[in-house]
């Protein structure tokens, strides 16, 4: 078999320093997602006492690179062209590519989003490395800098341990909501930014991007509070009630797989494995059981209030606060009871706050 490559081991790990991530943004905003990767990497760098390196690429990038240096990278190389103002697979791929083999990273973080997958896959090819696709913890060895990272299997019931021990850069995406934000507390004139003008092969340009709409989508990952319905609402009528707790509380609606399956409502409100994951202040369960799959997007919020008529449904287990009740009876009382604290001039604010202007994140 001919023209096949394979992943090429490296002669001396030792030359590849320093942890990369990849800036996704959209629309001139660092997207949520980008800053989750800068809390990721930045506990890796540290640990092995190396440099933090975010990647950017785009339009007029400065404002960002900045933005990304106040979050707490030590080094951010940039490209820039009109031409990159979206994201386009192949260009992105080459200017990152180019970056690796230059600086040699020994980690390299990309979100798993559509374009984050597409473009770490590319990349991983073009330097012969592999890539652990999905992870959901990351840590790393302190003096062999072996790269440990965990992604869900089977179903999500096992976690899996992926070492890359010969190959460089250990590359891996990481799942959407799962890594905290860290604090915007560096001051932006302790990261050395580097952006350069770069210009665009036309033949790359074939596709002429006229205008962006991005889709109409809720994004659940930037949601304080996050009120999800699940079978247990018997109908669509029933998201009615979830919607208006939801509005009364400043949060999103969410929902669990089966109900976006029914057409009960739209896929990019689904919830858990194959959907989104959120890491809300507050998530409310309603109707919901709590299978693995549901659990795995939302385990990382602060508070879980859920209401089932099972006290045995499994949601209790994750729950801070259980509401054993039919939820037609349950929700009303809870608006009203909402309202009424509102109508008295009480904030509820630390829920109502969104996390952060940021860009709308991808899946
Ligand atoms: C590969 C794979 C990926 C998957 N990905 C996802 C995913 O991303 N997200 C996801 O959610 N699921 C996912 N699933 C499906 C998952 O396994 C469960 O089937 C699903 O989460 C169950 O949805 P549910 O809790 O809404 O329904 P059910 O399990 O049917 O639970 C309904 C709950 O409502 C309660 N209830 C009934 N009536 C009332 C009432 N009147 N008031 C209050 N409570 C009531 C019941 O006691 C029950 O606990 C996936 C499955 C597979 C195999």
């Amino acid at each position: 078999m001919t023209g096949l490559r394979y992943a090429k081991p490296v002669d001396n790990p030792n030359e590849w320093r320093n942890v990369f991530v990849y800036l996704e943004n959209g629309n001139g905003k660092l997207k949520r997602v980008a800053l989750e990767m800068i809390g990721a990497g930045k506990a890796l760098a540290e640990k092995v006492s190396e440099k933090l390196v975010g990647i950017l690429i785009g339009d007029k990038i400065e404002e960002m690179a900045r933005e990304a240096a106040a979050y707490g990278c030590d080094v951010i190389l940039g490209a820039q062209s009109p031409d990159l103002r979206q994201f386009r697979t192949i260009p992105y791929a080459n200017i990152v590519g180019e970056f690796v083999e230059a600086e040699k990273p020994n980690v390299f973080l990309i979100p798993a989003t559509r374009n984050g997958r597409d473009l770490a896959s590319r990349i991983a090819v073009k330097c012969q490395a592999g890539v652990t696709a999905d992870c959901t913890e990351l840590d790393i060895e302190k003096d062999t800098r072996i790269l440990s990272a965990h992604r869900p299997t089977y179903g999500e019931s096992m976690l899996a341990e992926i070492l890359c021990r010969k190959h460089r850069p250990q590359m891996a995406t990481a799942r959407a909501g799962i890594f905290k934000v860290p604090e915007k507390t560096q001051d932006p004139s302790a990261c050395t930014i580097t952006i350069k003008d770069v210009s665009v092969d036309k033949k790359y340009l074939a596709k002429e991007i006229l205008e962006f709409r991005p889709k109409n989508k809720v994004d659940l990952t930037a949601a304080s509070v996050v009120v999800s319905g699940g079978l247990g609402l018997g109908s669509p009528e029933g998201f009615k009630l979830i919607e208006e707790l939801a509005s009364v509380l400043g949060g999103e609606v969410g929902a669990s797989r089966p109900t976006a399956d029914l057409g009960w409502i739209s896929r990019d409100h689904q919830v858990g494995q194959t959907g989104t994951t959120v890491r809300p202040r507050l998530y409310v369960a309603v109707g919901i059981s709590g299978k693995i799959q549901h659990i795995m997007g939302m385990k990382n919020s602060e508070t879980v209030i859920s209401i089932n008529t099972d006290p045995q449904a499994e949601i209790v287990k994750y729950s801070d606060y259980f509401i054993n009740e039919d939820y037609k009876k349950a929700l009303p009382a809870l608006i009203e009871a909402i309202k009424s604290y509102k109508n008295a001039d009480n904030e509820v604010a630390p829920a109502v706050q969104n996390q952060g202007g940021l860009a709308e994140g991808s899946q």
